[in-house]
């Protein structure tokens, strides 16, 4: 806070710190959190006035005001400052793309030929089988003439 006051600018002191505020929705149990920077001023006469921040814009506390960011409500209750940290398994999963990727038409059902994936299991089955085949017919061969 500057004042000017004789030609004179006098910055009031002041801190800021930060809170991570927890809430859940009381309609549609939507659990988030909240990060505030709570800003301490002296107001002159000896008095400590809290400004609240979200963004660096002033917003009204944390106990004032807060609706569902999912369903709107303003029917929301809060947790101590840290509790989603201790207790992870109360925040809603993430959210779901909201623009789905666009879905390719099937290519059209023909009975003529046979699907690649059989054809190609064919064409290098048959080959592997035979060597194999020859292979064992080798070692068959080998083992019959030692012993
Ligand atoms: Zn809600």
């Amino acid at each position: 806070m500057v004042i000017r006051y004789r030609g004179v600018v006098l910055v009031r002191d002041g801190f800021d710190t930060h809170q991570l505020w927890p809430y859940e929705c009381l309609c549609c149990w939507h659990v988030w959190e909240v990060r505030y920077t709570v800003r301490r001023l002296d107001d002159g006469h000896g008095n400590t006035v809290e400004v609240w921040l979200r963004n660096g814009v002033t917003v009204q506390p944390p106990w004032a005001g807060t609706c569902c960011p999912g369903c709107g409500a303003v029917q929301v209750t809060s947790f101590p400052p840290g509790y989603l940290s201790r207790h992870p398994e109360l925040v809603s999963a993430a959210e779901p793309d909201p623009a789905p990727a666009p879905v390719e038409p099937l290519p059209p059902v023909t009975s003529a030929r046979a699907p690649r994936p059989r054809r190609l299991l064919l064409g290098l089955g048959v080959p592997v089988l035979l060597l194999a085949g020859f292979e064992l017919y080798l070692v068959v061969l080998a083992v019959a003439h030692v012993g």
